[in-house]
């Protein structure tokens, strides 16, 4: 029988494993990871919400998800560095398509969202949701909290984002201000990190502003996220504005003097050992960008978490560097 190759997401009957692809051809689906809604076995279901309705400046988002599946294409032919294990041997992922949502009719966002998430959450599958702006964040909240109780909010971004909020707005600027009044943070448990804006209020979150992240370094970092979150389930929200504008230039509202691509994915990798249940990464806009910078740090740090949870599936490595 002929060795199949190409496609793997569409013509794959298995989730796990891979074969050789045209990294700049084919099916795009994140990691080449087999297009199903089937979750039977399923160990973590990757979603987009093309949504960027709620965007204060710069629009665009919406096409994040596209882009950031693009982008994982090179990812997808190699071993995890530097985990040094073949991510597709040790972990059951999927691309279960994008979430349906209706631009035309506004009030039935949240909802979509919300239900889209809870459909993959109830079955035990952990989501990986790439938006769309921040706001996708509120309604995956929603859905997350329902099955885990109140969440440990571990937040990268530029901006708080947890300006006043009336209860009712469509804004990627207020949203967690809202999750926190609706309950669905516990913010003695949570963290933000890279933030470059003031904030009217904190809630009590703790701040990590960049400059402090750049005098500290990331195991201070690292230790104040796990000392926080402890056991409790930990949801990653992660806005690309994190980044410099040298390293993301893709993107809505972006800030200077923010993160390098390196210092991310050293504090993503280091979260190995938290109750990790869940994650997005949004506000990837690729009209903004150049030369895919900002897609390719998107796919990178989402495939890192992916690892995250492989090696707590046992996963060890297979290689090492010197
Ligand atoms: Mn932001
Ligand atoms: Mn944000």
């Amino acid at each position: 029988m002929t060795k199949k190759q190409g496609d793997f997401a569409v013509r794959s009957s298995k989730n796990t494993g891979s074969w050789k692809e045209m990294a700049y051809a084919g099916v795009l689906s994140f990691l080449r990871r087999r297009y199903t809604r089937d979750l039977n076995g399923v160990d973590v279901a990757v979603s987009g919400v093309p949504y960027d309705g709620a965007a204060t400046n710069r629009s665009g988002s919406r096409f994040g998800p596209r882009a950031i599946r693009q982008a994982s294409t090179e990812l997808a032919t190699l071993d995890s560095f530097p985990f040094g294990f073949n991510l597709y041997e040790n972990l059951n992922i999927v691309d279960y398509g994008d979430c349906f949502v209706d631009p035309h009719h506004p009030e039935t966002i949240i909802n979509s969202i919300e239900k889209h998430a809870a459909e993959v959450i109830l079955t035990g599958t952990k989501m990986l949701t790439f938006g769309g702006d921040h706001f996708v964040s509120y309604p995956l909240l929603k859905a997350h909290a329902k099955q885990y109780g109140p969440i440990a909010l571990v937040q990268f971004d530029a901006h708080c984002d947890t300006w006043e909020d009336d209860g009712s707005t469509f804004d990627h600027g207020t949203m967690f201000s809202r999750a926190v009044n609706e309950g669905l943070i516990d913010t003695s448990k949570s963290t933000q990190i890279g933030l470059r804006t003031y904030n009217n209020k904190d809630y009590g979150f703790k701040v990590l502003t960049s400059p402090w992240v750049h005098k500290n370094g990331v195991d201070e970092v690292l230790d104040v996220i796990k000392s926080r979150s402890d056991t409790s389930p930990v949801y990653v929200s992660f806005d690309i504005d994190v980044l410099d504008p040298g390293f993301a230039p893709g993107t809505g509202t972006p800030v200077s003097g923010g993160l390098a691509s390196w210092q991310v994915l050293e504090i993503i990798r280091g979260l190995g050992s938290l109750n990790l249940v869940g994650m997005d990464l949004v506000e990837v806009s690729p009209a903004y960008d150049h030369s895919e910078i900002t897609a390719l740090a998107a796919a990178t740090i989402a495939h890192d978490w992916l690892c995250l949870l492989a090696q707590k599936n046992g996963a060890v490595p297979q290689k090492t560097t010197n």
